[in-house]
C-alpha cells in the first residue's frame, strides 16, 4: 500500500510515522509512505499556494493549480492496473470509521490531500478527488492529523502489520457496535483498585464468557 500525503507542512509527519507499528511496516515492506509539499507544484518564484476567497471573507484558500498539478504527477507515477483513490481531508466530508478503514485498505495507494487555512478551492473536491473525507465533528487547523489518522487506521488492518492478527478480530469497532473488552496488568490490586477475579482465575471459559459479555459495555465516563 503506497501512501502519497500531499501538504504545505511535511515536516509535521517525521516523527508519527518514524516509530512504533508504522515504522516497522515501512522498513517490512508493507507500506510505503511518501510526504509531497504542494510548494514544489507551483511556477510563481513565491510558490504560493494560497489565494483571498472570491465573495470575500476572511482567511485563505488552498489554489486549485498546484494540486492538480500534483495529484496529476502522483497519478501518472503510479501504474494504470493499480487501484488508486484520492481523497480530500475537509471538516464537511464524511465522517470517517472503521468501515472506511477496512474499505480503503483495499487500494494499492492513496493520495491524500492536507488542506490548511480556511480549506481548499471547492473544485479540487468536485473534479479532483473521489471522496472528502471528515475525522469527526470538529475543525482541526489542517488536514495533517487526519492524513496520519487515515494512514494508522488502514496500516494496522494490513496483513503481516501488527504481531498478533487475532487482535483486529477483538478490536473496538471491528463489528458494529463492538467495544473491546477491559485490559489489566499488574499489579493485582492498586490502591484497593483490584483486578476483577475472573481475569485471575486461570478458567479461560470464565474468562472469554467474562470477555464476551463486556464487550457491549458502554464508555466509561467518570463523572
Ligand atoms: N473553514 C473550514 C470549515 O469551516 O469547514 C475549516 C478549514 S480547516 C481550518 C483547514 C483544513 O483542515 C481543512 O481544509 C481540512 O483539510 C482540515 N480539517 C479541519 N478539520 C477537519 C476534520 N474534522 N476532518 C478532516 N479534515 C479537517
Amino acid at each position: 500500500m503506497k501512501f502519497k500525503i500531499v501538504t504545505i507542512f511535511p515536516e509535521i509527519f517525521d516523527s508519527y510515522f518514524n516509530e512504533s507499528i508504522l515504522k516497522r511496516a515501512q522498513k517490512e515492506k508493507l507500506i510505503e509512505i511518501k510526504i509531497h509539499n504542494l510548494r514544489d507544484w507551483t511556477t510563481d518564484k513565491h510558490k504560493t499556494v494560497d489565494d483571498t476567497p472570491y465573495g470575500g471573507g476572511a482567511g485563505m484558500v488552498l489554489k486549485i493549480e498546484p494540486i492538480w498539478r500534483c495529484v496529476q504527477s502522483l497519478s501518472s507515477k503510479s501504474r494504470s492496473s493499480l487501484r488508486s483513490r484520492t481523497i480530500l481531508f475537509s471538516a464537511k466530508g464524511k465522517r470517517y470509521t472503521q468501515d472506511d478503514a477496512k474499505r480503503l485498505a483495499e487500494y494499492d495507494n492513496l493520495i491524500l490531500i492536507c488542506g490548511r487555512y480556511e480549506g481548499v478551492d471547492e473544485r479540487v473536491a468536485e473534479h479532483i478527488a473521489d471522496e472528502e473525507i471528515s475525522i469527526g465533528d470538529y475543525v482541526l487547523t489542517g488536514g495533517e492529523i487526519p492524513a496520519m489518522v487515515v494512514v494508522d487506521s488502514i496500516s494496522r488492518l494490513l496483513p503481516g502489520a501488527l504481531g498478533n492478527a487475532e487482535s483486529i478480530e477483538e478490536e473496538s469497532h471491528n463489528q458494529e457496535g463492538q467495544l473491546e473488552y477491559p485490559q489489566y496488568t499488574k499489579p493485582e490490586d492498586f490502591q484497593g483498585w483490584k483486578v476483577p477475579e475472573v481475569l485471575l482465575s486461570g478458567n479461560h471459559k470464565e474468562i472469554n464468557k467474562w470477555r464476551k459479555e463486556k464487550t457491549k459495555s458502554e464508555p466509561l465516563i467518570n463523572t
